[in-house]
């Protein structure tokens, strides 16, 4: 399970919401950063920082994350939204109902989705972040959706779809 990191107040300062950080592609991590949760693209073109402990991390077996991501199961860690940021000028958006993906228009790594259905929040790839074993799942969701072939037995909770209730109480 991932550490609580203390935040350094003064690198909260500035913090701009997302999509509107000056860009900073292939600026090497500081080691003053190094406490901060950051990532990026495969070609480097995005970076993302994030300056809040996760919210969540798990295990997602839906489709539409199989057709976004390419790969049998997907996973993700959750931070509040306003907490990250993004800098570069190459980031993609694509919108399906209350889900909108966004991925790297130069060498096409998935990066983030947000659902309007949980406002306020963002859920990177985990693949995506700089230090991936720094966030081990915690959950498995949509597994009425998981393939027959991936066994995962980990013993971690398995929800049939979402693990967060939505505000209308579907957890759909
Ligand atoms: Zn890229
Ligand atoms: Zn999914």
């Amino acid at each position: 399970m991932s550490q609580e990191i203390p935040v350094d107040p003064s690198s909260v300062a500035g913090t701009s919401s997302l999509g509107n950080h000056p860009a900073v592609a292939g600026e090497p991590l500081a080691s003053s950063a190094a406490a901060r949760h950051s990532g990026g693209c495969r070609c480097g073109a995005i970076r993302f920082e994030v300056d809040a402990a996760p919210l969540s991390v798990g295990y997602c077996h839906c489709m539409d994350c199989r057709r976004a991501s390419g790969a049998p199961v997907s996973a993700f860690v959750g931070f509040p939204a306003d907490q990250s940021s993004m800098s570069g000028d190459q980031t993609r958006r694509f919108e399906n109902g209350p889900v909108t993906r966004s991925f790297c228009g130069i060498c096409g790594s998935p990066l983030a989705y947000v659902d309007r259905r949980l406002p306020g929040r963002i859920y990177f790839m985990l693949g995506v972040m700089d230090m991936p074993a720094r966030y081990a799942p915690t959950l498995h969701a949509y597994v009425g959706e998981q393939l027959p072939f991936v066994h995962m037995p980990d013993g971690l909770p398995q929800h049939p779809k979402s693990s967060v209730t939505r505000p209308d109480g579907d957890p759909s």
